[in-house]
């Protein structure tokens, strides 16, 4: 199947056009038109090669959202025409402890990504979502609510379950006090999630100028983390910490930060290890952790809570053309809140 998309072809490279095909449809295989694709900050990471070896060409892309063009023999999900929805993997083992309970990002024998990676017969290179039709396995797709409009939605598909996943597990609600450092495409996703879920909101941002954003978005507070006094004046007072931020950041200043018991969850990659002061840590007892993306079963809830709650992600919708100015714009905190690309113009 013909596809148009954009590609890295070398580490830090700009993305320019590339064309490729598409398997031919395996029996429980779909098919669809690309509608939109988030350009998420792992892309760029990636794209530049910052966590270690990647493999090019690279066809970033992993929100991706369209209409379902045509089924394997054996589909029971999907009928032609339904929207559809693919996030961060394509494919995991399907058998192993982790799989069988719905939490398939994490397989023991590695989750398939939906780029940068192989496929499970270990030779075909996984092409993501920059680009105008994907074939999948119809169990690794989503429904998407009828009453959710498009362009927001592909970004649910990984900046929104990985801030609801964990907002789920650590049973954010009312009475609880979550913080959510980073107001970029996860941030902004974890500022509503948690807001719709009943608990009280703090955004911590390194950019002045998103307060009223925030606030729109359901925070209740705005810290500007520039002047760390700040931060000290909030001492042990969170029961749940998310920290998104793409960047090298001093987690110890928001470890202080958590009650007895409280938790901060690293969600953002910078690809460099973080220092952690034990004293920190052992005083309240409380916990370092790390949290991703979230299982097939949980992004679907996710997609219908959205639904429920009315929430799409805030996107500025660009063309393919835009893609390396976007990334740019994305690296300097300049996204309001995430960049998705119209497929129509690859
Ligand atoms: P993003 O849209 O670029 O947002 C990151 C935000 O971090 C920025 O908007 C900015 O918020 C803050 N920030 C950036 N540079 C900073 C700096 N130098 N100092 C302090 N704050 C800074 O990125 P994203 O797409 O949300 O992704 C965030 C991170 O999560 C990335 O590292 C990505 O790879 C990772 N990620 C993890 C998972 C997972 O499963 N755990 C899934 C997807 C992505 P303010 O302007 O408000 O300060
Ligand atoms: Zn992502």
């Amino acid at each position: 199947m013909e596809t148009r998309g954009y590609a890295v072809l070398q580490a830090s490279a700009p993305l320019q056009p590339f064309t490729f095909n598409r398997r031919a449809l395996r029996e429980g295989d779909i098919a669809f038109d690309i509608l939109y694709a988030g350009i998420c900050h792992s892309d760029i990471h990636q794209a530049r090669e910052e966590w270690g070896d990647a493999i090019f060409p690279m066809v970033p892309g992993h929100e991706i959202v369209g209409i379902v063009s045509a089924l394997g023999s054996s589909v029971t999900k999907f009928a032609v025409g339904d929207r559809v929805g693919v996030g961060v993997f394509i494919d995991s083992c399907g058998t192993c402890e982790n799989c069988v309970v719905g939490q398939e990002q994490y397989c023991l024998d590695g989750m398939t990504g939906t780029y940068n990676g192989f496929e499970r017969d270990g030779t075909t290179v996984a092409l993501g979502g920059y680009s105008n039709k994907f074939v999948i396995n119809e169990n690794y797709a989503f429904k998407i609510p009828a009453s959710l409009e498009m362009s927001g939605v592909a970004p649910l598909l990984c900046a929104g379950i990985t801030l609801y996943s964990p907002l789920r597990h650590w049973k954010a609600g009312p009475g609880s006090k979550v913080g959510v450092i980073g107001l970029g495409g996860l941030g902004h996703m974890g500022v509503k999630f948690a807001a719709a879920m009943g608990a009280e909101v703090t955004v911590f941002s390194h950019s002045a100028g998103k307060e009223e954003d925030a606030k729109r978005m359901g925070a209740k507070h705005f810290v500007v983390t520039k002047d760390p006094k700040v931060l000290a004046d909030l001492a042990e007072s969170f029961d749940l910490i998310l920290n998104t931020v793409s960047a090298e950041l001093d987690i110890n200043l928001y470890l202080n930060l958590l009650k007895l018991n409280g938790t901060l969850v690293v969600i953002g990659l910078p690809g460099k290890p973080y220092e952690v002061s034990a004293f920190n840590l052992l005083r309240l007892r409380r916990s370092l952790a790390g949290s991703m993306i979230g299982g097939l079963p949980q992004t679907q809830e996710m997609l219908e809570f959205c639904a429920e709650h009315n929430i799409l992600s805030d996107v500025e919708v660009i063309s393919a053309d835009y893609i390396n100015e976007a990334y740019e714009r994305t690296v300097a905190s300049d996204v309001k809140y995430r960049f998705v690309i119209d497929a129509a113009t690859f």
